[in-house]
C-alpha cells in the first residue's frame, strides 16, 4: 500500500498512529531570538521564522484505544507561551534531553495539566538530569517541606539508562546518549507507525558517541542541533549539523535550536536538500 493510500482514519486495534505529528514549540537558542536589547537584522525581522522561542517539541498522537497522547519534549521557560499557542492541555510524558535552564525551567507550568488529566505526570530523563530537576524543584519533589501547601505540580521523577527504551502508549522512545560539550545527555528516538517514524530529536548536541550510531540508522525524521555558522565548543554548527545529517541518512532533517545570526529566508538558501531550518510552530507528520 502506498503511503497516499493510507486510510484517513488511524487503525485503533494496531499501536501506534500514522498521523503522529511532531510540533516544535520553540527553534531558538538559549536566549532566544530576538536578543533582549539587539537590533540586528534577525532580532528585527518581521519573518515570523525568525522569532524563535526556547527550544522544545511535542509529539501527539492516538493511541490503540484511540486516546489522545501527547509528549512533551523538554519544558523551557517559554513553555506557558507554547501552550496557550498550541491549545496544550495534556502531557502523558515528560522526556528530557538534560537539565540546562532553557530545557526545563518551565517545569512548573505542566501543574495545569496535572489539574485537568487529574494524574501524576511520568518525568524522564538520565540519572544526572532526573537528579538536577530533583534539586531546581525541591518544592515539587519535596513538597511537605513547603511553608504553605501552596499548587505544586505532580511530577513522577524516573531515571532511565542511556540506550534504555520506554513506552510511550504505543510509541517506543528510546534514550540515545550525545554529548554537549563534555556534558553527556540524551537525545530521544521514536519508534511507531506513520511516515513520521523513525523519528530522532537531538538537540543541543556536538558529538555522537560510537555506541550511538545503532540508534540513529534508519531515521527517517530527524530534528538536529544547528546553532549557527560559527563554530561552538558545545553545540553543532550548521556545516557540522550538515555533516552529521548527511551520515545518518534521514529523508528530512529540521535544524534547531538556532541564534540570531540565522536569518531565515537568507541562509536556508544556504543549506542542502533534505535540511531546513525549523521554525517556531512548524509540524511535521
Ligand atoms: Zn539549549
Ligand atoms: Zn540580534
Ligand atoms: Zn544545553
Amino acid at each position: 500500500m502506498g503511503e497516499r493510500d493510507r486510510p484517513k482514519q488511524p487503525k485503533l486495534d494496531t499501536p501506534g498512529d500514522p498521523h503522529a505529528v511532531l510540533t516544535l514549540l520553540g527553534t531558538g537558542t538559549s536566549a532566544g531570538v530576538p536578543l533582549i536589547g539587539c537590533d540586528c537584522a534577525t532580532c528585527t525581522s518581521v519573518d515570523p521564522r525568525d522569532r524563535r522561542l526556547r527550544t522544545s517539541a511535542m509529539l501527539r498522537f492516538t493511541d490503540a484505544r484511540g486516546v489522545r497522547r501527547t509528549v512533551l519534549l523538554d519544558v523551557g521557560p517559554d513553555h506557558r507561551q507554547q501552550a496557550l499557542a498550541h491549545r496544550i492541555d495534556r502531557a502523558d510524558h515528560i522526556l528530557l534531553t538534560h537539565s540546562h535552564v532553557d530545557h526545563v525551567w518551565g517545569l512548573d507550568e505542566v501543574r495545569r495539566y496535572n489539574a485537568l488529566m487529574g494524574t501524576s505526570i511520568p518525568v524522564i530523563g538520565d540519572a544526572r538530569t532526573i537528579d538536577e530537576v530533583c534539586r531546581i524543584y525541591a518544592h515539587i519533589f519535596d513538597h511537605a517541606r513547603n511553608t504553605n501547601d501552596s499548587w505544586v505540580a505532580d511530577l513522577a521523577a524516573i531515571r532511565i539508562a542511556p540506550g534504555a527504551s520506554l513506552d510511550c502508549h504505543g510509541i517506543r522512545a528510546t534514550a540515545v546518549p550525545m554529548l554537549h560539550g563534555r556534558l553527556p545527555i540524551l537525545a530521544w528516538r521514536f519508534d511507531g507507525q506513520g511516515p513520521l517514524f523513525p523519528l530522532v530529536y537531538a538537540t543541543d548536541v556536538n558529538g555522537i558517541p560510537p555506541e550511538s550510531w545503532n540508534h540513529l540508522m534508519g531515521t527517517r525524521t530527524l530534528v538536529l542541533d544547528g546553532l549557527r555558522f560559527r563554530s561552538h565548543p558545545t553545540h553543532l554548527t550548521i556545516d557540522q549539523a550538515i555533516d552529521a545529517a548527511a551520515r545518518i541518512g534521514a529523508a528530512r532533517t529540521v535544524l534547531v535550536h538556532m541564534t540570531h545570526d540565522i536569518l531565515h529566508e537568507r541562509d536556508a538558501r544556504k543549506l542542502p536538500q533534505g535540511v531546513e531550518f525549523g521554525f517556531d510552530g512548524l509540524e511535521l507528520r
